[in-house]
């Protein structure tokens, strides 16, 4: 349990519903979780799904949030704001349209390994929506591995313009 508030990270994707709508709700209810603050929030951008192409194109946005609670108390709070938007793990394919998906890509300098929590988020790197957003709002982001994440971005093959991003798998 961290003692002082750490800065982490949260990834938000939407591409079933009102996808918009519901990110603007999520930010809502961010904001709302005890001894924390929602700090800022990036662009909202249009991605290409992955793993599975055939699924509508997905809403991203990262936000930054000051936080007293430990990251499992994090996770369980985003997760309760999945349940309350619509989302229903039990009938929704891995990697498919889900109302609202809520990650924590990274929590201060923490690295946590678990049973239910990965941080950071393990395939940050890998994906051009969520280190496109980060670096927007922290462009000099590093990883507690010394992973620079303008590097690793750099060493993916992703198009971006006008708010719109393509990876291929
Ligand atoms: P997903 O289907 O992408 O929402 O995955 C949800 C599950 O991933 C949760 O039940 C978490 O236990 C687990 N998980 C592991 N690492 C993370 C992380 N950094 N952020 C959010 N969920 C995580």
């Amino acid at each position: 349990m961290p003692t002082t508030p750490c800065h982490a990270f949260l990834g938000l994707g939407s591409n079933k519903g009102e996808s918009e709508r519901l990110l603007a709700v999520a930010r809502d209810r961010i904001a709302r979780i005890p001894q924390t603050t929602l700090v800022a929030a990036s662009s909202v951008y249009r991605t290409q799904p992955q793993l599975y192409a055939d699924q509508p194109w997905f809403w991203n946005q990262v936000v930054r949030v000051q936080t007293a609670l430990s990251p499992g108390e994090l996770l369980a709070a985003t997760q309760t704001i999945e349940a309350e938007l619509g989302r229903n793990r039990c009938q929704e394919e891995r990697f498919g349209p889900r109302t609202m998906d809520i990650d924590i890509l990274m929590f201060g300098d923490l690295q946590v390994q678990d049973e239910v929590l990965t941080i950071p988020h393990p395939r940050l790197v890998e994906r051009a929506f969520m280190l496109v957003p980060l670096l927007e709002l922290e462009p000099q982001a590093i990883l507690p591995d010394g992973t620079v994440l303008r590097e690793a971005l750099d060493h993916l093959s992703y198009t971006w313009s006008n708010d719109q991003i393509w990876q291929a798998n």
